[in-house]
Order: structure tokens, then C-alpha cells, then sequence
């Protein structure tokens, strides 16, 4: 039987590549979602024939209907919408969720209070809510499998030992296109540079968190949540080709790792077939032409995000959640012209700092919401 697997956010660069995955492998798809992109969304309606469609924008959802209106598709409107086309998909669903940023945390947990697979790239879930999420998918019984490369690797390098005899993972980063700079040298870099990753072909926002390395402090939060490490466990590895995914050091000092091509395609897949290997949606890996794997040391005291992010974790409650809520806003107000590459920096760190004494410690998920909302206030109005 054609395994059935729910894609949400399915117009963007993982939910595409999770529709060839789907494409290759003949999965039955129940529900696609978009926020906008109805032109998009409509040639994939067509292509795949789900039962269920959900559009979050409300306009946007209208324009679809009209547009697939000789479809027996059914489709869902606004972020409620949403939610309710995640309950109505039948049992033994897998949901790819591909939503960028805050917006894909309520339908990640509505996936888990259903207690199905969440094969989750949306790590915005995990920086804002992990404690939370992780509790509820325990109870529910439901799968939580990383998408993200490196957490991807992380899991599978797991399966080498035991939790207790895991002594650190080595968390590989690309650099992004900054690495090795200073300060003063990226005063200057323009949103071309910014945009020109070295490595891997993304979506402008996490382009945008890969350059500033807010992406891997984001990382360092999603494999403490999701793996139960401690923050110190998790070292940063600057590894420019992007071979290496991450490794896993177990205390008898042993390294293992996982290689492959740089290609998202091959995530969505294993944690789709997970526990088993399906045939390659990825091209073999060449070690000859790659030649050589080099190791080199993050700089966080220039990419200050990654000292943030480790201070999230430290603080607890909604510290994650601001720190997200703080960059989606600066990556949008630099992605529109308004403040410079440097300033991303400097309003992560002011909204962190005025939003600690309050948002720290433990807190409820209600909480969590509310202070994220805050910290996207204070982000909005900050001027550099
Ligand atoms: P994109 O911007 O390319 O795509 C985002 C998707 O989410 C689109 O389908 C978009 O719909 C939808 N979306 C945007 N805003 C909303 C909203 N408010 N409500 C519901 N849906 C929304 O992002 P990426 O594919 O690059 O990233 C998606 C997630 O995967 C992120 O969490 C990212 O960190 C993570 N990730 C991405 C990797 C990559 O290679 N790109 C690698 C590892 C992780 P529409 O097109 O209609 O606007
Ligand atoms: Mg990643």
C-alpha cells in the first residue's frame, strides 16, 4: 500500500523537494498546504490529487477555490483551516511540515496530539516550544523524526550506541558565506553576498540565519530538545563542503558520522521510510572528487547568535520563542531594505536582553505564545 504523507508547506524549497520525493516514490499525499502561493499550490493539487488542501492566507484560499474548482479537492481556509485538514487526514499519516518559521508551531502540535509521525523541518517548532512539544509527543505516542540535515544525521549516527554512552555530537556547520570575517568586515556585505550561500540552496529566511549563524544556534536548540543533550554536549564543527551532516562521539572517543551529497531530499525521505532505506532520491556521493574534508572552529564572538541561542537554552521558558520571534523580524526588515546585515545582530541582542527578565524560567505554553508576541513588538519598533 502507497504510504500516505501529508506535506505541509508544499510551495516552499524543502515541500518541493518533499513533493519529488513523494513523486518518486508513488506516496499517496492526503493534504498539501500553502500559505499563499496559489499558482503553486494549484499545479501540485493537480499533479497529486489530494483529498485536502489548506491555504493559510484567506484571500489566497478564495483564489484557489476558483482556480481548482473542477477538482473534488477540499480546501482549507486561514490558520484554523489548517488545523482542522490535520485532524480530518486518517490514521497512519506522516506529516511532512515544511512551514516556515512561528507559523508552522500549532500545526507540528496538532500533529502530535494526534499522536502521528511528525517528520519535522519546521525547527522553529523545537526553538520555541521544545520542552513543550517533546512532553506532549511522549504522551501521545507520536514520532517526532528530524528533517533538518544535521539533526538527520545526528539521529542516525544514534543508532550506533546508547543514549548513556553518548559523550558529545559535533554539530557541522557550513560557515555560511561570512566565515572568517570580522565585525568590521561585514559591515559592508551586501544582501547579494548575503543571499549566496556557499553550499546548500535554501529559502531567503534560513539563507538569511545561515549567514548571520542565528540557523545553527537555532540547530544547537532543536538537538537539545530533541535528542535530551545539554547545551555543553553540542559542539559547533565549521565544516565547509557539507559532507559530513554531523557525528556523534561516544565515550569510548569513537566518531561516527553520515555523509552524503548536500540534498534535503534525502532527509524528507529517511525520516518518511524510517526504520527503513528506500532507493536513492539523492546522487551517490563521489569521496574522490571531494578529495579532502576540512575542520575548522566557529567564531562566536562574531556571530553572536550562536552565544544567544546557548543562553536561550540556559535561560529556558519562552527565551527561544523570543529569539525566533526577534529574527524573523530582523531577517525580514534587512530582507526589505531596511536595516543592514549588522543590525540583525544588534536587535537579536537588545530584544534578548529586554525581554529576559521576563520571558525566562519555567513557562506555559499560553506563555510561551504571548512573550514571543512581545518580543516581535519590541523587534518591530527597535531602531538601529
Ligand atoms: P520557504 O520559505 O522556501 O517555504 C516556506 C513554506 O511555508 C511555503 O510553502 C510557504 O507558503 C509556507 N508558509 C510561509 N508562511 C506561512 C504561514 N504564515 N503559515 C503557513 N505556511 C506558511 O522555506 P524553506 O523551505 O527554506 O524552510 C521551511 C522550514 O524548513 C523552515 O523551518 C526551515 O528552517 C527548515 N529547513 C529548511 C531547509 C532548506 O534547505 N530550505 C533545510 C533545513 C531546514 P507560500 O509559498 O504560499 O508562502
Ligand atoms: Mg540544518
Amino acid at each position: 500500500m502507497a504510504k500516505k504523507v501529508a506535506i505541509l508547506g508544499a510551495t516552499g524549497s524543502v515541500g518541493t523537494q518533499s513533493l519529488d520525493v513523494a513523486r518518486r516514490h508513488g506516496y499517496e499525499i492526503p493534504l498539501l498546504s500553502a500559505h499563499r502561493n496559489v499558482d503553486a499550490l494549484e499545479r501540485a493539487v493537480r499533479e497529486f490529487s489530494p483529498k485536502f488542501v489548506a491555504v493559510t492566507d484567506t484571500t489566497a484560499a478564495k483564489a484557489l477555490r476558483v482556480a481548482i474548482a473542477d477538482t473534488p479537492c477540499q480546501i482549507f481556509s486561514g490558520e484554523d483551516g489548517l488545523l482542522e485538514a490535520i485532524g480530518k487526514c486518517g490514521d497512519g499519516t506522516t506529516f511532512v511540515n515544511a512551514i516556515l518559521g512561528e507559523a508552522g508551531l500549532s500545526p507540528s502540535l496538532a500533529v502530535v496530539e494526534k499522536g502521528e509521525r511528525l517528520a519535522l523541518a519546521n525547527k522553529e517548532t523545537l526553538v520555541c516550544a521544545g520542552a513543550h512539544v517533546m512532553a506532549r509527543a511522549k504522551e501521545q505516542g507520536a514520532e517526532l523524526l528530524p528533517v533538518d540535515s544535521e539533526h538527520s544525521a545526528i539521529f542516525q549516527c544514534l543508532h550506533a550506541g546508547e543514549k548513556r554512552e553518548v559523550k558529545r555530537v559535533l554539530l557541522t556547520a557550513s560557515g555560511g558565506p561570512f566565515y572568517g570575517k570580522g565585525r568590521e568586515e561585514l559591515r559592508a556585505v551586501s544582501l547579494a553576498d548575503v543571499l549566496r550561500h556557499p553550499t546548500w540552496n535554501m529559502g531567503r529566511k534560513i539563507t538569511v540565519d545561515s549567514a548571520t549563524m542565528m540557523n545553527k544556534g537555532f540547530e544547537i536548540i532543536e538537538a537539545v530538545h530533541l535528542f535530551g543533550l545539554d547545551e555543553k554536549q553540542i559542539e559547533v564543527l565549521v565544516h565547509r563542503e557539507s559532507i559530513i551532516h554531523s557525528a556523534v562521539e561516544y565515550i569510548d572517543n569513537t566518531i561516527i558520522a553520515e555523509l552524503s551529497v548536500p540534498d534535503m531530499r534525502a532527509c524528507v525521505q529517511y525520516a518518511v521510510d524510517y526504520p527503513n532505506r528506500m532507493m536513492a532520491s539523492i546522487a551517490p556521493l563521489d569521496l574522490f572528487s571531494v578529495g579532502s574534508l576540512t575542520f575548522l572552529k566557529a567564531d562566536a564572538d562574531t556571530f553572536t547568535p550562536l552565544t544567544l541561542a546557548r543562553e536561550a537554552v540556559k535561560l529556558g521558558g519562552a527565551m527561544g520563542a523570543v529569539l525566533n520571534a526577534a529574527d524573523e523580524v530582523a531577517v525580514q526588515r534587512h530582507l526589505s531594505g531596511e536595516i543592514s546585515f549588522l543590525s540583525i545582530f544588534d536587535l537579536l541582542e537588545y530584544t534578548f536582553a529586554r525581554m529576559t527578565p521576563y520571558a525566562s524560567g519555567e513557562k506555559t505554553y499560553d506563555e510561551i505564545r504571548a512573550y514571543a508576541k512581545e518580543a516581535r513588538d519590541i523587534a518591530t519598533t527597535y531602531t538601529p
